[in-house]
Protein backbone atom coordinates (compact mmCIF):
# COMPACT_ATOMS: atom_id res chain seq x y z
CA UNK A 1 0.00 0.00 0.00
CA UNK A 2 0.81 3.26 -1.01
CA UNK A 3 1.36 6.19 2.10
CA UNK A 4 -0.83 8.81 0.48
CA UNK A 5 -4.00 7.28 -0.52
CA UNK A 6 -4.20 3.68 -0.13
CA UNK A 7 -3.97 2.57 -3.72
CA UNK A 8 -1.54 0.55 -4.75
CA UNK A 9 2.20 1.48 -5.80
CA UNK A 10 2.43 2.50 -9.38
CA UNK A 11 4.72 0.00 -10.34
CA UNK A 12 1.85 -2.46 -9.46
CA UNK A 13 -0.68 -0.26 -11.14
CA UNK A 14 1.20 -0.48 -14.62
CA UNK A 15 1.38 -4.37 -14.06
CA UNK A 16 -2.18 -4.92 -13.54
CA UNK A 17 -3.13 -3.20 -16.36
CA UNK A 18 -0.53 -3.94 -18.72
CA UNK A 19 0.36 -0.09 -19.12
CA UNK A 20 3.84 -0.56 -21.60
CA UNK A 21 4.78 2.66 -22.57
CA UNK A 22 3.82 3.41 -26.13
CA UNK A 23 7.02 6.09 -27.66
CA UNK A 24 4.44 7.08 -29.88
CA UNK A 25 2.06 8.83 -27.23
CA UNK A 26 5.49 10.16 -25.87
CA UNK A 27 4.62 8.02 -22.46
CA UNK A 28 7.65 8.74 -19.59
CA UNK A 29 5.65 8.15 -16.52
CA UNK A 30 6.45 9.01 -13.12
CA UNK A 31 5.93 6.11 -10.27
CA UNK A 32 7.44 8.08 -7.01
CA UNK A 33 4.41 9.46 -5.32
CA UNK A 34 6.50 11.51 -3.30
CA UNK A 35 8.32 13.09 -5.79
CA UNK A 36 4.80 13.64 -7.91
CA UNK A 37 3.19 15.23 -5.09
CA UNK A 38 6.16 17.35 -5.24
CA UNK A 39 5.05 18.37 -8.51
CA UNK A 40 1.77 18.72 -6.78
CA UNK A 41 2.78 21.37 -4.42
CA UNK A 42 4.59 23.64 -7.05
CA UNK A 43 0.96 24.64 -8.44
CA UNK A 44 0.26 26.37 -5.08
CA UNK A 45 -2.53 25.64 -2.77
CA UNK A 46 -4.91 23.82 -4.49
CA UNK A 47 -7.76 23.72 -2.07
CA UNK A 48 -10.01 25.68 -3.27
CA UNK A 49 -9.03 25.51 -7.22
CA UNK A 50 -9.97 23.19 -9.99
CA UNK A 51 -7.24 21.28 -11.76
CA UNK A 52 -6.83 20.23 -15.38
CA UNK A 53 -4.56 17.68 -15.64
CA UNK A 54 -3.47 16.93 -19.31
CA UNK A 55 -2.12 13.17 -19.69
CA UNK A 56 -2.68 11.78 -16.47
CA UNK A 57 -1.60 8.33 -17.76
CA UNK A 58 -1.28 6.06 -14.74
CA UNK A 59 -2.21 8.44 -12.58
CA UNK A 60 0.82 8.99 -10.43
CA UNK A 61 0.48 13.12 -10.40
CA UNK A 62 -3.50 12.94 -10.41
CA UNK A 63 -2.95 11.30 -6.98
CA UNK A 64 -0.35 13.77 -6.07
CA UNK A 65 -3.23 16.11 -6.91
CA UNK A 66 -5.58 15.05 -5.07
CA UNK A 67 -3.55 14.05 -2.14
CA UNK A 68 -2.51 17.60 -2.30
CA UNK A 69 -6.55 18.78 -1.74
CA UNK A 70 -7.41 19.99 -5.28
CA UNK A 71 -11.33 20.33 -5.12
CA UNK A 72 -11.90 18.61 -8.35
CA UNK A 73 -9.51 17.39 -11.25
CA UNK A 74 -10.25 16.74 -14.71
CA UNK A 75 -7.66 14.38 -16.37
CA UNK A 76 -7.79 14.41 -19.80
CA UNK A 77 -5.99 11.21 -21.28
CA UNK A 78 -5.69 9.96 -25.19
CA UNK A 79 -5.19 6.29 -24.09
CA UNK A 80 -7.85 4.17 -23.75
CA UNK A 81 -5.85 1.89 -22.13
CA UNK A 82 -5.31 3.76 -18.70
CA UNK A 83 -8.38 4.24 -18.07
CA UNK A 84 -9.47 1.56 -15.44
CA UNK A 85 -6.47 3.01 -13.24
CA UNK A 86 -7.89 6.07 -13.60
CA UNK A 87 -11.05 5.09 -12.68
CA UNK A 88 -9.54 3.62 -9.32
CA UNK A 89 -8.23 6.42 -8.17
CA UNK A 90 -11.94 7.82 -8.78
CA UNK A 91 -13.15 5.60 -6.90
CA UNK A 92 -10.53 6.55 -3.89
CA UNK A 93 -11.80 10.32 -4.38
CA UNK A 94 -15.22 10.11 -4.87
CA UNK A 95 -16.97 12.95 -6.87
CA UNK A 96 -13.53 14.42 -7.32
CA UNK A 97 -12.18 13.45 -10.37
CA UNK A 98 -13.40 13.69 -13.72
CA UNK A 99 -11.64 11.65 -16.79
CA UNK A 100 -12.16 12.39 -20.05
CA UNK A 101 -10.70 10.59 -23.01
CA UNK A 102 -9.29 12.08 -25.75
CA UNK A 103 -7.17 14.88 -26.88
CA UNK A 104 -6.28 17.55 -24.78
CA UNK A 105 -5.78 20.06 -28.31
CA UNK A 106 -9.90 19.30 -28.28
CA UNK A 107 -11.26 19.61 -24.78
CA UNK A 108 -13.16 22.96 -23.47
CA UNK A 109 -12.13 23.32 -19.95
CA UNK A 110 -14.78 25.58 -19.30
CA UNK A 111 -16.97 22.84 -20.25
CA UNK A 112 -16.32 20.96 -17.11
CA UNK A 113 -14.55 22.65 -14.79
CA UNK A 114 -15.28 25.83 -12.34
CA UNK A 115 -12.82 28.71 -11.49
CA UNK A 116 -10.40 29.24 -10.31
CA UNK A 117 -8.75 26.57 -12.35
CA UNK A 118 -5.15 25.75 -12.22
CA UNK A 119 -3.37 23.76 -14.94
CA UNK A 120 -0.89 20.83 -14.11
CA UNK A 121 0.98 18.48 -16.96
CA UNK A 122 3.52 15.91 -17.74
CA UNK A 123 2.84 15.82 -21.22
CA UNK A 124 4.69 14.75 -24.56
CA UNK A 125 6.76 17.46 -25.23
CA UNK A 126 5.54 18.49 -28.53
CA UNK A 127 2.04 18.39 -27.64
CA UNK A 128 3.31 20.68 -24.11
CA UNK A 129 4.80 23.34 -26.32
CA UNK A 130 1.90 23.53 -28.71
CA UNK A 131 -0.63 23.92 -25.99
CA UNK A 132 1.34 26.30 -24.35
CA UNK A 133 1.41 28.77 -26.72
CA UNK A 134 -2.36 28.17 -27.24
CA UNK A 135 -2.63 28.87 -23.24
CA UNK A 136 -0.57 32.43 -23.91
CA UNK A 137 -2.48 32.98 -26.63
CA UNK A 138 -6.33 33.35 -25.79
CA UNK A 139 -8.97 35.69 -27.42
CA UNK A 140 -9.13 37.16 -24.03
CA UNK A 141 -6.96 38.35 -21.66
CA UNK A 142 -7.33 37.29 -18.51
CA UNK A 143 -7.19 33.73 -19.66
CA UNK A 144 -9.31 30.50 -17.51
CA UNK A 145 -6.04 29.45 -15.77
CA UNK A 146 -4.71 31.02 -13.00
CA UNK A 147 -1.22 29.30 -13.28
CA UNK A 148 0.55 26.37 -15.61
CA UNK A 149 2.62 23.54 -13.87
CA UNK A 150 3.80 22.16 -16.52
CA UNK A 151 7.08 19.73 -17.31
CA UNK A 152 9.22 19.93 -20.18
CA UNK A 153 12.59 19.45 -21.71
CA UNK A 154 15.04 21.54 -19.83
CA UNK A 155 16.39 23.06 -22.87
CA UNK A 156 12.29 24.41 -23.40
CA UNK A 157 11.77 25.38 -20.05
CA UNK A 158 14.90 27.78 -20.15
CA UNK A 159 13.97 29.06 -23.80
CA UNK A 160 10.72 30.15 -21.59
CA UNK A 161 12.25 31.79 -18.55
CA UNK A 162 15.30 33.05 -20.66
CA UNK A 163 16.28 36.86 -19.88
CA UNK A 164 17.29 39.44 -22.78
CA UNK A 165 21.15 38.46 -23.70
CA UNK A 166 21.47 34.85 -23.44
CA UNK A 167 21.05 32.73 -26.58
CA UNK A 168 17.62 30.91 -24.95
CA UNK A 169 16.06 34.15 -25.26
CA UNK A 170 13.03 34.64 -28.13
CA UNK A 171 9.90 34.74 -28.95
CA UNK A 172 8.99 31.81 -26.49
CA UNK A 173 10.44 33.87 -23.52
CA UNK A 174 8.21 36.89 -25.14
CA UNK A 175 4.83 35.96 -25.41
CA UNK A 176 4.85 34.38 -21.97
CA UNK A 177 6.54 37.08 -20.10
CA UNK A 178 4.37 39.55 -21.66
CA UNK A 179 1.40 38.55 -19.69
CA UNK A 180 2.72 36.40 -16.97
CA UNK A 181 5.23 35.71 -14.46
CA UNK A 182 7.61 32.30 -15.13
CA UNK A 183 9.75 30.55 -12.99
CA UNK A 184 12.00 26.89 -13.33
CA UNK A 185 10.42 25.35 -9.61
CA UNK A 186 12.15 22.14 -10.31
CA UNK A 187 14.51 20.15 -12.43
CA UNK A 188 14.53 16.34 -12.91
CA UNK A 189 17.25 13.90 -14.35
CA UNK A 190 16.03 11.52 -16.81
CA UNK A 191 15.94 8.49 -14.12
CA UNK A 192 13.17 10.40 -12.72
CA UNK A 193 10.23 8.42 -15.31
CA UNK A 194 10.22 5.11 -16.55
CA UNK A 195 10.92 4.39 -18.91
CA UNK A 196 13.75 7.91 -18.99
CA UNK A 197 13.98 10.20 -21.95
CA UNK A 198 16.75 11.20 -23.19
CA UNK A 199 17.08 14.91 -22.16
CA UNK A 200 16.88 16.23 -18.46
CA UNK A 201 13.41 17.61 -17.77
CA UNK A 202 12.16 21.09 -15.88
CA UNK A 203 9.10 22.02 -14.07
CA UNK A 204 7.86 25.48 -14.92
CA UNK A 205 5.50 27.51 -13.00
CA UNK A 206 3.60 30.00 -15.18
CA UNK A 207 1.01 32.67 -13.14
CA UNK A 208 -0.73 34.75 -15.05
CA UNK A 209 -0.72 38.76 -14.76
CA UNK A 210 -4.03 40.40 -14.66
CA UNK A 211 -3.24 42.50 -17.48
CA UNK A 212 0.21 42.45 -19.78
CA UNK A 213 3.52 43.91 -18.28
CA UNK A 214 3.34 46.58 -21.08
CA UNK A 215 0.86 47.50 -23.24
CA UNK A 216 0.94 46.53 -27.05
CA UNK A 217 -1.42 44.90 -29.69
CA UNK A 218 -1.07 41.10 -29.45
CA UNK A 219 -1.09 40.30 -32.76
CA UNK A 220 1.79 42.90 -33.97
CA UNK A 221 3.64 42.45 -31.00
CA UNK A 222 3.74 38.44 -32.34
CA UNK A 223 4.20 39.38 -35.58
CA UNK A 224 7.31 41.79 -34.54
CA UNK A 225 8.69 38.97 -32.60
CA UNK A 226 8.99 36.40 -35.21
CA UNK A 227 10.17 39.12 -37.65
CA UNK A 228 13.15 40.27 -35.34
CA UNK A 229 14.08 36.68 -33.99
CA UNK A 230 13.77 34.93 -37.17
CA UNK A 231 17.08 36.45 -38.52
CA UNK A 232 17.80 36.95 -34.73
CA UNK A 233 21.59 37.71 -35.63
CA UNK A 234 20.66 41.10 -37.73
CA UNK A 235 20.45 44.27 -36.99
CA UNK A 236 16.50 45.53 -36.46
CA UNK A 237 16.63 47.74 -39.55
CA UNK A 238 17.74 45.14 -41.63
CA UNK A 239 15.23 41.77 -39.99
CA UNK A 240 12.54 44.41 -39.69
CA UNK A 241 12.46 46.04 -42.86
CA UNK A 242 9.31 44.40 -44.12
CA UNK A 243 7.24 45.64 -41.39
CA UNK A 244 7.18 49.07 -42.12
CA UNK A 245 8.59 51.87 -45.13
CA UNK A 246 9.58 53.84 -42.35
CA UNK A 247 10.97 51.30 -39.98
CA UNK A 248 13.88 53.05 -38.89
CA UNK A 249 12.15 56.04 -37.66
CA UNK A 250 9.65 54.20 -35.66
CA UNK A 251 12.56 51.86 -34.17
CA UNK A 252 14.19 55.22 -32.70
CA UNK A 253 10.85 56.78 -31.91
CA UNK A 254 10.96 53.62 -30.02
CA UNK A 255 14.10 54.18 -27.90
CA UNK A 256 15.88 51.94 -29.59
CA UNK A 257 18.91 51.65 -32.15
CA UNK A 258 18.42 50.64 -35.80
CA UNK A 259 21.27 48.79 -35.05
CA UNK A 260 20.47 46.56 -32.41
CA UNK A 261 19.84 42.51 -32.77
CA UNK A 262 16.76 41.27 -31.43
CA UNK A 263 18.33 39.21 -28.60
CA UNK A 264 19.84 42.23 -26.95
CA UNK A 265 15.99 43.85 -26.83
CA UNK A 266 13.46 43.80 -23.72
CA UNK A 267 10.30 43.12 -23.60
CA UNK A 268 9.77 46.56 -22.60
CA UNK A 269 11.44 47.43 -26.18
CA UNK A 270 9.18 45.26 -28.03
CA UNK A 271 6.11 46.84 -26.56
CA UNK A 272 7.21 50.05 -27.04
CA UNK A 273 7.78 49.20 -31.01
CA UNK A 274 4.44 47.33 -31.59
CA UNK A 275 2.92 50.49 -29.79
CA UNK A 276 5.31 52.18 -32.72
CA UNK A 277 4.01 49.67 -35.44
CA UNK A 278 0.15 50.45 -34.33
CA UNK A 279 0.60 53.91 -35.31
CA UNK A 280 -1.07 54.96 -38.41
N1 LIG B 1 1.22 12.26 -16.22
C1 LIG B 1 1.74 10.90 -16.30
C2 LIG B 1 2.97 10.75 -15.44
O1 LIG B 1 3.49 11.80 -15.05
O2 LIG B 1 3.39 9.64 -15.18
C3 LIG B 1 2.03 10.50 -17.74
C4 LIG B 1 3.06 11.34 -18.43
S1 LIG B 1 3.44 10.87 -20.10
C5 LIG B 1 4.89 11.91 -20.32
C6 LIG B 1 2.31 11.76 -21.13
C7 LIG B 1 0.87 11.27 -21.15
O3 LIG B 1 0.13 12.12 -22.03
C8 LIG B 1 0.69 9.87 -21.66
O4 LIG B 1 -0.14 9.15 -20.79
C9 LIG B 1 0.02 10.04 -23.04
O5 LIG B 1 -0.83 8.97 -23.39
C10 LIG B 1 -0.75 11.33 -22.83
N2 LIG B 1 -1.01 12.10 -24.06
C11 LIG B 1 -0.23 12.24 -25.15
N3 LIG B 1 -0.78 13.08 -26.04
C12 LIG B 1 -1.95 13.50 -25.49
C13 LIG B 1 -2.98 14.38 -25.93
N4 LIG B 1 -2.91 15.02 -27.09
N5 LIG B 1 -4.03 14.58 -25.11
C14 LIG B 1 -4.12 13.94 -23.92
N6 LIG B 1 -3.18 13.11 -23.46
C15 LIG B 1 -2.10 12.88 -24.23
Amino acid sequence: MSAIDGLPPLREVIAAHGLSAKKQLGQNFLLDLNLTAKIARQAGDLTGCDVLEVGPGPGGLTRGLLAEGARRVLAVEKDARCLPALAEIGAAYPGRLEVVNGDALRIDPLAHLTPPIRVVANLPYNVGTELLIRWMTPAQWPPFWESLTLMFQREVAERIVARPGSKAYGRLALMVQWRAEAKIVMQLPPEAFTPPPKVSSAVVLITRRQAPRFEADAAVLARLTAAAFNQRRKMLRSSLRGLAPDIEARITAAGLKPTARAEEIPLEGFCALARELSRA
